[in-house]
């Protein structure tokens, strides 16, 4: 294969992502770039996926928390809309029964499921007691805290960053 950076003819070339293009690089010219993640591209199992952009964000997020350390805050999870609404048909309601059980609009529902709504603090609460399910998590300086699997991430995180 040729390494679309020096040129040269290698047995095998590494994807990586120099300047915003996607290159196939020889080993010595891959560390010029950053690793492409091929997750989209070699029809990796869609889980796999997942479970990386999950991470990616959480990390992102991880290092906009990095500046301000020593915080720690409340935040809500990534993907409670997905949380939600799974916690929702795992009840066997639908968003109508749901809605009027909590006394909100359909819309309202609808939009946290979807993602494109951040419910506030008093229907977060309202949202997990009648679900009996959590949608906040402690994040301080850099470090996810508090209700369990703490370990699981890591072990998921540390197993990405090697492969
Ligand atoms: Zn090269």
């Amino acid at each position: 294969m040729i390494c679309e950076m020096c040129g040269k003819d290698v047995p095998a070339t590494r994807t990586v992502i120099v300047e915003g293009s996607r290159l196939n690089v020889c080993p010595g010219c891959a560390r010029f770039g950053e690793d492409y993640k091929a997750s989209t591209a070699s029809g990796a199992p869609l889980t796999q996926s997942v479970i990386e952009e999950r991470l990616e964000r959480r990390e992102r997020r991880m290092r906009s928390k990095d500046i301000y350390a020593g915080t720690s805050s409340i935040e809500i999870v990534d993907d409670y809309g997905g949380v939600v609404r799974a916690a929702r048909e795992a009840k066997g309601m639908d968003l109508e029964q749901f809605a009027s059980l909590i006394q909100e609009k359909k819309g309202t529902i609808s939009k946290v499921e979807s993602n494109s709504l951040v419910p506030d603090d008093k229907l977060i609460k309202k949202i997990e007691k009648a679900l009996g399910i959590k949608l906040t998590e402690t994040v301080q300086s850099g470090a996810v805290v508090g209700s369990g699997g703490n370990g699981n991430k890591m072990t998921l995180a540390n197993f990405i960053k090697k492969s």
